[in-house]
């Protein structure tokens, strides 16, 4: 009936298969905190074959950590690492109810996975990019149920970060907005709502503010460290504005304040050391080298 179509998604427990694609950094940590505290089954799709299988390892290394800490059981473990499936073909996802995408920050690499996903997708799945930047309502402009499209974006690392914001696009339905931020609750996150505007809540208040700081590297005004332990040690941040671009990525950064400056005017434009840095191919911890060295 009518009536049971328009319910079908206002409750979680429809919810049985979650697909997550992109099996890096993000993907592994969003794959495991589905299987392992929201208790869905969970298939992680990457293109890659190498990456599938460290997806896998990195995912047991935490459990792994978190059993010896006492945090879960061994059983714990087991059960969790039975819920999550790997493939490096995305056919696999014909059935899910929920996709998160998690690959490359790229606006065409994207557009072009959601138009396929709507494709091969069940209609009424809920497809969500967990992207730090790019317009949702764009992505969704590449799919068939638009109404379907959300962002849902988490921090690093996964496991760890409280926060998941929720963004709705300008097409993105009530059921659709519902049922992401019940799933979110149902891996114990918290959730804060932003419009689809560049940046978001998080990137649009941190990234001035590391950009700022490269900038401060650029014109001298203190070394590295001086201008990380001010801000560790003086204003209480659990780490210095270099220190945690270099965690987060150069390149990443870079992209995003590009995002930023083009869209919301020239207070955001990057600063030219931190576009030396990427040029550099210094990009940051995942590299070994970016303001430090790893
Ligand atoms: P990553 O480079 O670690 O992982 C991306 C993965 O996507 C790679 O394994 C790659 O093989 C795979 N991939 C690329 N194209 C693909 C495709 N078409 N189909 C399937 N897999 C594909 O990147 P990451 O740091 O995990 O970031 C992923 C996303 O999460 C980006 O949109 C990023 O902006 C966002 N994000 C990152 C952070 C962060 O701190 N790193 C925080 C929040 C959000």
């Amino acid at each position: 009936s009518i009536q049971t179509l328009s319910q079908r998604y206002y409750s979680t427990s429809n919810i049985k298969s979650v697909g997550v694609i992109g099996g890096g950094q993000m993907g592994s940590g969003i794959a495991q905190v589905l299987a392992q505290v929201a208790k869905r089954n969970v298939i992680l799709v990457d293109l890659n074959k190498a990456v599938v299988e460290k997806s896998l390892i990195n995912i047991n290394g935490f459990l792994q950590k978190s059993v010896a800490k006492g945090v879960i059981t061994e059983e714990d473990r087991q059960s969790t690492l039975k819920r999550i499936s790997f493939s490096d073909d995305l056919n696999s996802l014909k059935n899910v109810d929920f996709v998160i995408e998690a690959i490359v920050e790229n606006t065409e690499i994207k557009c072009n996975l959601f138009k396929d996903l709507s494709k091969i997708c069940k209609p009424e799945a809920i497809l969500a990019s967990n992207t730090s930047s790019i317009s949702i309502t764009q992505i969704a402009s590449n799919t068939n149920n638009p109404q379907n499209v959300i962002g849902m974006h988490f921090m690093n690392p996964v496991p760890i970060m409280k926060l998941v914001e929720v963004i709705p696009s300008l097409q993105t339905n009530d059921e659709t907005l519902k049922t992401t931020m019940e799933l979110a609750a149902e891996m114990n996150k918290t959730t804060t709502l932003s419009k689809d505007m560049p940046g978001f809540i998080a990137n649009r208040l941190l990234m001035p503010y590391i950009n700022e700081a490269v900038q401060a590297l650029h014109e001298g005004l203190g070394t590295r460290e001086d201008i990380d332990t001010t801000m560790k040690l003086g204003c209480n941040m659990p780490m210095g504005p270099l220190t945690l671009a270099d965690f987060i990525g150069l390149d990443t950064c870079y992209s995003i304040m590009n995002i930023l400056h083009t869209q919301l005017g020239d207070k955001y434009k990057p600063s030219p050391l931190l576009k030396r840095y990427v040029e550099a191919g210094r990009l940051g911890k995942k590299v070994k080298h970016g303001f430090y060295t790893y």
